[in-house]
């Protein structure tokens, strides 16, 4: 297991729509490893397999102390929806009101190749909302209300993280982030 960068906002990557997963391997394995131990250090409340530079469909999160990782998900969502607070681990140190369904049923595989169901009320469905969002190359700004939108892209373009993605043409290194963290990244 080790530890991964993680890839900021302006990498293709995070706008690819992911593969499938077609082998139940060691190597799949090691990539649910990876993500869980690389959204552990970061801390982060989930983390999908595109944020680490693999294009395949596997998240994992960490809510209620609870670890999971799920495979190849699709969703069942709510209609009843709330807006609360959300970050995302490829946007450091940035948070913003987005709307999410209030329940989420995911159904995919572990990391066996065994189907699994998750139900999810609250943060751990905005997490599995936001996770199964990052495999089809969709990003939390996309979900926001167009005021937050516009305030979100403001300060993103004024981020240390994101100036230096640009001026060095790839992913930053994970600098101090000019703003204050109020919620979890995802
Ligand atoms: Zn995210």
């Amino acid at each position: 297991m080790s530890v991964q960068q993680i890839r900021h906002f302006g990498d293709p990557v995070l706008v690819t729509p992911a593969q499938p997963v077609v082998d139940f391997d060691k190597e799949l394995r090691k990539l649910v490893a990876d993500l869980t131990e690389t959204m552990q250090a970061a801390p982060g409340a989930g983390l999908a397999a595109p944020q680490i530079g693999v294009s395949l469909r596997v998240f994992v999160w960490d809510i209620d102390d609870q670890l999971g990782h799920l495979i190849n998900p699709s969703l069942d969502l709510s209609s009843e929806m709330e807006e609360d607070e959300e970050g995302c681990l490829s946007f450091p140190g940035l948070t913003y009101k987005t709307p999410r369904s209030i329940r989420a049923v995911a159904k995919g595989f572990n990391m066996h190749g065994e189907p699994i169901v998750v139900e999810g009320t609250e943060l751990l469905a905005r997490c599995l909302q936001h996770e199964t969002d990052h495999l089809n190359g969709i990003l939390f700004i996309d979900r926001m209300d167009e005021e937050v939108r516009k305030l979100a892209m403001k300060e993103i373009r004024e981020s240390e993280w994101f100036n230096s993605a640009v001026q060095n043409g790839n992913a930053p290194t994970i600098k101090v982030s000019p703003h204050k963290t109020f919620g979890l990244g995802l």
